[in-house]
């Protein structure tokens, strides 16, 4: 028989096994909370369970644990990157990013991507895997365990498509909430698509008040299309749909991500354009200038043109703000980091 994973389980869930071993059912709890609230690294740590269950345990379901592979610090910000190794030696990156309101980890949901966004180093070896619930839990509990800080934020914008792997990233969100856990607030959580529309409209009927931000990055479907290739799959009205819809069912106010691409998407036409397509929204727009990689000639739109973009949409009466780049001294955007140790482990 496969062995289950121990810290995907929902306390519900673990409370079942833990009775079905012949436990008491608190011993669930306590173990529950060992995991996902003191962030226990192992089962010796877990010194109030009886030796005999700890072994038990150990033997007989998965343990996910994070290999630290490489951690950079960034000497202007305090950005941290960290990469690290899943069991199957499969690499993922994760960010911590320390700002007033508190510190934020950008987390990763997949090995890799299938969803191949032209901008994107997290795509350009495609999809090794999904990550399980606990895979993505690690890495905001390694990153706290590691800098002793509280998390207060957490942004599912790492490598992957979130909605591409659903299942997992919906029971991540409901583990990292939890009252018996980390206990992060759902408004402090944020999940960003590509925008895939069936997906979406199942994320607005599961009770939860997370953020949803859409990877927009074009305000039509032809430039759009340029950019990302599931525009092919769906046409903007069904994604900004899917959006509204979103926005009735939760109340949640929804972001729009838009990364600015020198002579592609950040002429005054595209922000007209922009203003008039979201204007309806109950929204707010992240602009994102892009950030090159080398394997593409994507240049980053100049101050200017960012200002000018982003001052058509204030007059407007849309909410925007430039996002600030953090962590620029230490390998740049989304999945760099994994893509150049990849390359460097083929070499
Ligand atoms: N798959 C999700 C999460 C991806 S990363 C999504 O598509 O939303 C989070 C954001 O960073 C997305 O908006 C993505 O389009 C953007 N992004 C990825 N690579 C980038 C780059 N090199 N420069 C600027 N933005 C980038």
């Amino acid at each position: 028989m496969e062995k289950k994973d121990l810290k995907s389980m929902t306390l519900e869930e673990l409370t079942a096994e833990v009775i079905a071993a012949g436990e008491k059912a608190f011993r669930a709890k306590q173990l529950y909370q060992w995991m996902h609230e003191k962030l226990a690294a192992d089962f010796d740590e877990m010194t109030n369970l009886p030796k005999s269950f700890r072994e038990k345990l150990a033997a007989d379901y998965i343990w996910t644990s994070l290999e630290t592979v490489d951690v950079r610090i960034s000497g202007v910000d305090g950005t941290r990157k960290y990469l690290f190794c899943l069991e199957d030696g499969n690499v993922i990156e994760s960010v911590l990013m320390r700002y007033k309101h508190g510190n934020s980890v950008c987390v990763s949901s997949q090995a890799g991507c299938r969803m191949g966004c032209r901008f994107c180093a997290s795509t350009l070896n495609g999809l090794a895997r999904n990550l399980r619930a606990s895979e993505i839990l690690e890495q905001v509990y390694r990153i706290q365990r590691d800098t002793g800080e509280r998390v207060s934020n957490v942004v599912i914008m790492g490598s992957g498509e979130p909605m591409d792997n659903y299942e997992n990233v919906v029971r991540f969100i409901r583990l990292l909430s939890a009252p018996e856990g980390l206990n992060i607030s759902q408004r402090n959580i944020t999940v960003s698509t590509c925008g895939l529309v069936p997906q979406i409209y199942r994320l607005a009927e599961e009770g939860l008040q997370i953020t949803l931000a859409l990877s927009l990055h074009a305000p039509s479907d032809e430039v759009r299309r340029e950019l990302m290739p599931i525009a092919n799959r769906y046409p903007l009205r069904e994604v900004l749909d899917a959006c509204g819809n979103y926005y009735e069912k939760t109340g949640r106010r929804l972001t729009f991500e838009y990364s600015l691409v020198k002579g592609v998407n950040d002429n005054l036409e595209e922000a007209k354009a922009l203003a008039r397509l979201i204007g309806g929204y109950h929204g707010h727009v992240n602009l994102i200038p892009v950030n090159p990689i080398k394997e593409r000639d994507y240049v980053q739109s100049n101050r200017e043109a960012v200002e000018a973009f982003k001052n058509y949409l204030e007059r407007q009466g849309i909410n925007v703000t430039v996002r600030r780049e953090m962590g620029r001294d230490i390998g740049g955007a989304c999945g760099q980091l994994r893509k150049s140790y990849m390359d460097r482990k083929e070499a």
